[in-house]
């Protein structure tokens, strides 16, 4: 099956042509980790890993590599602003280190919660300063850089192309109305590359740089990372619409200058979940998170429900009333999910899985009509309505619709799975296995790195968890204790 992608470079549906055949690599910018996700950002993550689940569906092998942003970066997305991990880690009394943990663990909950699926590989900027040094090594030696009041500069006008994404007009950036004036910078989309003079009080991550102890800038972070997985290119780069602007224009320029190849090739944006009175922004303070409306009753999948009952491609309005709309559909589809195995347990039809040749001509209608759907640009609320036609459909047997259903929710993971082996929501298993996973490395990294107290803090996390861990020659295994 050929799935189509509305790329944000060229602003056009494109058939989805990987680099290697079968094998789909892609990069997501994660989250920066000074504050919970607000459900807004967990929109974006939910409809990168619908796009993951659709590839590996269709029997792709998938390279997915997502960053954690550990390093604080700025309030604002140019170079001015407080430093936020600072910020955050003042008014919480704790070291910006605890503060990135803290977070970053929470927002791997709340993936677990949501059923998004661990990345192959999860990254951390402060795990790849050298990475970052070496590309930034590399645009110097090519001439795109230049320091001025102790900081190094990316000079935008030595990037013949630079705007491309965003459809910039390079005339009116010379005006540079848009962007606050920086004395130092001799174009004003100039970006900084790595700071050493920093505008904060008591920064805390400070690293050696041919360039003098400082920092790295924000956009550096993600082409250094997402080229030392994924090589000098790759499929598709992933992340909310916010980023086209600045962000992905900024890592495509220093990407491509520091190759001198083309980068990425498929550019897939999401639209914003909005809230009435605007977007919805970390920086801005009360924002929904997750667990405020777990708290409030919701299922974590009632949430992504929700998400799927708009394309990516649009902007979702947030409110309470459907937010509990989709509460209500997705009760009532498990109820009916529910329905269909009675059903096909007392036709005496096997519960196990159904081979998909083995399904009647009007299973298989339905099940093309869902991939189609899938297939086109992640046409998900239409696949849903495919799913909901299925189950309704009395010329498909109890067993298939239930298989049907089995299949769909590889893609939607909105626990039907659970409910069609016959295990009642509150019994579910939760699926925390890959942040279980993602914790060990995380706590070898700290003990190899000495850093004890942080190794020790996660086996009581876990240990709170019920996880108990086991160290042994052949490294950490973990049991339910
Ligand atoms: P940040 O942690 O701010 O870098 O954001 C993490 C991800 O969430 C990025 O891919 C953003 O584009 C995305 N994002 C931020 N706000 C929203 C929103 N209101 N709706 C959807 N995605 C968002
Ligand atoms: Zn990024």
């Amino acid at each position: 099956m050929k799935i189509r992608l509305y790329n944000t470079l060229g602003r056009e549906l494109q058939v989805f042509e990987p680099l290697e055949a079968g094998t789909a690599r892609m990069y997501a910018c994660g989250p920066t980790v000074y504050n919970y996700a607000h459900i807004g950002n967990l929109r974006t993550y939910v409809f990168e890993d619908l796009l993951r689940r659709t590839f590996i569906y269709f029997g792709y092998k998938v390279e997915h590599v997502m960053n954690v942003t550990d390093v604080g970066h700025l309030t604002d997305d140019g170079d001015e602003g407080e430093d936020k991990m600072i910020k955050s880690a003042r008014e919480q009394g704790k070291s910006v280190w605890d503060i990135a943990n803290f977070f970053a663990d929470a927002f791997f909950q709340d993936l677990a919660k949501l059923k998004v699926e661990m990345p192959e590989v999860v990254c951390k900027a402060t795990d790849h300063i050298a990475d970052m040094i070496d590309l930034i090594r590399r645009l110097e030696e090519r001439g795109y850089t230049y320091l001025a009041g102790g900081n190094l500069y990316f000079d935008v006008g030595k990037f013949q192309r630079y705007g491309e994404l965003a459809l910039l007009d390079r005339a009116k950036l010379q005006a540079g109305a848009r962007v606050e004036v920086d004395e130092n910078k001799r174009n004003p989309q100039d970006f900084v590359l790595w700071f050493t003079k920093s505008k904060f009080d008591q920064q805390a991550m400070l690293w050696d740089s041919p360039w003098g102890r400082g920092y790295p800038g924000w956009h550096i972070e993600c082409s250094a990372m997402s080229m030392r997985y994924l090589g000098d290119q790759f499929d598709i780069h992933l992340g909310g619409v916010d980023h086209i602007p600045v962000h992905h224009t900024n890592e495509i320029a220093q990407s491509e200058a520091a190759t001198g190849k083309p980068w990425v090739r498929y550019w897939v944006h999401g639209e914003f979940l909005v809230m009435t009175g605007g977007k919805m922004s970390k920086s801005a303070g009360g924002f929904i998170t997750l667990e405020s409306l777990e708290e409030m009753g919701y299922h974590p999948l009632d949430y992504r429900y929700f998400c799927l009952g708009g394309h990516y491609r649009t902007q979702l309005q947030f409110t309470e009333d459907s937010l509990n709309a989709a509460r209500a559909a997705r009760r009532n589809l498990l109820d009916r999910v529910d329905r269909v195995r009675t059903e096909a347990a007392r036709n005496g039809a096997s519960l196990g899985e159904t081979a998909a040749d083995e399904l009647g001509d009007a299973a298989q209608a339905h099940l093309r009509a869902f991939e189609a759907a899938v297939a086109e640009d992640l046409n998900i609320p239409k696949a849903l309505a495919e799913l909901w036609q299925s189950l309704k459909d009395d010329s498909v047997t109890a067993q298939e619709r239930l298989e049907l259903a089995r299949r769909m929710d590889r893609i939607l993971a909105i626990g039907i799975t659970a409910t069609a082996e016959g295990i009642s929501e509150a019994d579910a298993p939760h699926d925390d296995a890959a942040e279980i996973e993602q914790l060990i490395a995380e706590r070898n990294e700290a003990r190899s790195a000495r850093n004890f107290g942080r190794a020790d803090e996660i086996r009581s996390y876990l240990k709170e968890k019920g996880v108990v861990l086991e160290d042994g020659p052949e490294g950490t295994r973990w049991k339910r204790g």
